[in-house]
């Protein structure tokens, strides 16, 4: 947890108040789990208290959603996310942008140069569409590019490094907020056919700029933990193998370098919960053949912070992490970086289910009563919204990242109507909702079997909120 040496303590006083904000919230669940064994973590650059302390003033106004979408600004989405990140790609900021293609809806695929450096560096975000935390984190660092040229950092990137982006390189997901292009093709499992359109332009660019670096920008579930702890993953590394065998050459080692100087600049913030990705080799993935084809790969995968929905505190970790890791590349400081800093970090364990009702009592017209746990995952799990019904039973030993106490509370269904399928047909009646496996959680917590004492439902936003109750009662 957030808790370093006090030596560290005394370092860091400023990047740790600001890390406490974030603190409460992973709180919750660290606190059943013993911290993990880990080699001592060196503290963070010098340059990250006072960058930490000018972020709120780097943070791009307009992308508070991670769908981009309700902003105003007559465009949603992709658009939406062009709109706001243009005016700071100006020339005199030292950016270029080109078009490289078009989407298979025909929105614009684009390229943005920004360094005079010889090492070439490409990032790409949101490959999978509904991926966003990575392309809110480059909208920062474009601002912190262009409007802060005389930071030492800037002037680092500029003179050691050239950055490629591709920003945004599945447009039509991220419209829609889906993983998969509009025809319904994983981006990231097209590295090898390159049969879409975005696919071929992002192996085109990393052809022609043939980067040294390439970052793979990612967001992953937020039902994973951190090995087989109870706490949440916020971020997930990886620095993908080259091929099968798993091996370290040097290419590797300079990114599994990389990436142990992210959970460097990170751990005062989110120490435990920073994670592993699986390491197992996919010969259809980007980043794994981009290490495959040469490039030193590091993969960044956002998960989750409780009470984060709009993942605006993993945008400015992302933020840093991405900073972070672009300096040590710059100024080199990511030689000698213990390979164990990286190594040592817990992969993802299995996922959790994001909902479980303990100890609840099935209240359903015409059935005899019986206890009952329920366990419900999330269309949008941050936000609790789109809950559906997993498991029905005695579930005691299935985790979920939250609990509700439903001893002494009766699960009722609520009242649905079927739609109407003709016009000016006379409504149909209404019917309780099914409780029942892959049903939407469409019922309510009740002190009564009837449902009149009414408590909580799965429509309440954060089931934190169920109130507190007598379950002898
Ligand atoms: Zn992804």
């Amino acid at each position: 947890m957030v808790t370093p040496t006090m030596s560290k303590a005394r370092a860091f006083v400023l990047l740790q108040t600001l890390a406490a904000c974030i603190a409460p919230a992973l709180a919750a669940d660290a606190a059943t789990t013993p911290a993990i064994e880990s080699a001592p973590v060196p503290p963070p650059p010098a340059w990250l208290a006072g960058v930490d302390a000018m972020y709120d003033g780097l943070r791009v106004p307009g992308l508070e959603r991670r769908d981009f979408s309700g902003s105003g600004s007559g465009a949603d989405g992709p658009e939406h996310w062009w709109q706001v990140a243009t005016p700071l790609l100006g020339t005199g900021a030292g950016f270029r942008v080109e078009e490289i293609g078009r989407s298979a809806e025909g929105r614009p695929l684009r390229h943005v140069r920004w360094g005079k450096g010889k090492t070439p560096v490409l990032l790409w975000s949101q490959m999978h569409g509904d991926e966003s935390t990575g392309s809110m984190a480059l909208a920062d660092l474009f601002r912190f590019l262009g409007e802060h040229p005389d930071h030492p950092v800037t002037q680092r990137l500029r003179a050691s490094t050239t950055l490629h982006f591709m920003p945004m390189v599945n447009p039509d997901g991220a419209a829609r907020f889906q993983r998969r292009n509009a025809q319904g093709i994983d981006l990231n499992r097209d590295a090898r056919m390159l049969a879409t359109p975005e696919a071929r332009a992002l192996k085109a660019l990393f052809d022609r700029v043939q980067p040294a670096y390439g970052f793979n920008l990612h967001d992953q579930q937020p039902g994973y933990r951190v090995g087989d702890s109870a706490r949440g993953t916020a971020i997930a590394l990886l620095a993908p193998p080259s091929g099968p065998t798993n091996t370290v050459d040097p290419t590797r080692a300079r990114a599994i370098e990389v990436a142990a100087s992210i959970r460097i600049a990170l751990e005062p913030y989110i120490a435990g919960h920073l994670a592993r990705w699986d390491d197992t080799f996919n010969p259809r993935a980007f980043g794994d053949l981009t290490a495959q084809w040469g490039s030193s790969t590091i993969l960044i995968e956002a998960g989750a912070i409780e009470g984060d929905p709009q993942k605006q505190q993993l945008r400015k970790l992302y933020f840093v992490g991405l900073l972070a890791a672009l300096d040590s590349i710059a100024s080199g400081s990511h030689v000698g970086v213990p390979h164990a800093l990286y190594r040592e970090l817990p992969e993802n364990g299995d996922p959790w289910s994001d909902l479980r009702i303990d100890g609840g009592t099935l209240a359903i017209p015409g059935q005899p009563h019986a206890r009952a746990d329920l366990l419900l995952e999330f269309g949008d799990p941050l936000a609790w919204r789109g809950g559906s019904i997993k498991d029905i039973g005695d579930l005691k030993e299935r985790p979920a990242r939250r609990t509700v106490d439903a001893r002494g509370l009766f699960i009722v269904p609520a009242m649905q109507r079927a739609p109407s399928t003709t016009a000016g047909a006379a409504e149909a009646p209404e019917t309780p909702c099914r409780i029942e496996i892959d049903a939407p959680a469409c019922f309510f917590l009740a002190r009564d079997p009837q449902g009149r004492d009414r408590v909580w439902s799965p429509d309440d936003i954060d089931p934190a909120t169920v109130p507190s109750h007598d379950a002898g009662r």
